[in-house]
Order: structure tokens, then C-alpha cells, then sequence
């Protein structure tokens, strides 16, 4: 029999001149960037957030700290290859992955199927179990106001059942 766990993400990054724009693990032409000690892919972020979230195994700053020369720049689409691998490595994989994009700008539906074959790439699965929506900010707060984009992503994980202790 089999046993599921959720898992949730959320992340925050501000935009700024001189940074490229990659979400998704995607490039997108655009005059400004997500800053951050990373590539800053929101994106990535939260999905890689909701990947140890759901076997509680800590956050991505844990994991990964920005205080961390190694990760200065990183492809951030390593940092989620080995959070998954930690995963994989514990008996779990993915049923589906459900996340949502909100950026005032640039438009993001020419990406979102480019974003949907990376992740499907990285996780190992097929881009059938990979959603991706954008939403925009509606004028409302930083995102409404083209300040940063943010990023949520909710995942449902398949393994074996263990033994119960309680
Ligand atoms: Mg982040």
C-alpha cells in the first residue's frame, strides 16, 4: 500500500537592472532580473521548497544557505535536482506538481511549456504531471507593482507505507 504526502512553496524575489530573468529554469528576455545570492529562480525556489516540505526534511536555506560562497550564482535548477535526489534516495517520487507564477510582467505564456519540459526533465516524469500558471499582480502590492515576482508550487508525493510507530 501505498502512503502520500503534500508538500507546499513559496518564494519571493525582487527584480533589478542588470540581473537575467530565468524562471523555470527558463530565460526570458526581459530589461530586468530576480535578485538574489542564486540565479534567484522563484520558480525553482518554491517548487524545490515544496519537494522538502512534504517529507519535512527542512527548508532550502538549510540546505542551501546564501551565506554559502558555493552557492553564489547557482543553477538553481541543481539545488532542486538534489532535493529531489534526497527524495528519490528515501523511497518517494512525484505524483504531480501544481504551481503558480505571478509576475506583472514580462508575459509568461510563451514559457510556461518550456518551464513545464524542464521541471518534467528534472523530476523525472512526464510534463502531463507538470502544471504551471501565471497569474499577474493586478496592480495590487510589489508583484502589481513590477518591484518582484513571486512564485507558489504545491507537490503530492507516492511511497510505500511505513511501519507506524504512532
Ligand atoms: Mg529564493
Amino acid at each position: 500500500m501505498n502512503e502520500y504526502r503534500i508538500g507546499q512553496g513559496y518564494d519571493t524575489h525582487r527584480l533589478a537592472e542588470g540581473r537575467k530573468l530565468i524562471l523555470g529554469g527558463v530565460e526570458i528576455p526581459y530589461g530586468r532580473g530576480l535578485l538574489g545570492h542564486s540565479d534567484a529562480d522563484a520558480l525553482l525556489h518554491a517548487v524545490t521548497d515544496a519537494l522538502l516540505g512534504a517529507l519535512s526534511l527542512g527548508d532550502i536555506g538549510e540546505h542551501f544557505p546564501d551565506t554559502d560562497p558555493a552557492y553564489r550564482g547557482a543553477d538553481s535548477k541543481k539545488l532542486l535536482a538534489l532535493a529531489y535526489g534526497l527524495v528519490r534516495e528515501r523511497g518517494w517520487r512525484l505524483v504531480n506538481l501544481d504551481a503558480t507564477v505571478f509576475a506583472e510582467a514580462p508575459k509568461l505564456g510563451p514559457y510556461k511549456k518550456e518551464m513545464r519540459a524542464v521541471l518534467a526533465a528534472l523530476l523525472g516524469t512526464e510534463e502531463e504531471r507538470i502544471s504551471v500558471k501565471a497569474k499577474t499582480g493586478e496592480g495590487v502590492d510589489a508583484v502589481g507593482r513590477g518591484e518582484a515576482i513571486s512564485a507558489a508550487a504545491t507537490v503530492l508525493l507516492e511511497g510505500k507505507t511505513p511501519r507506524r510507530t504512532v
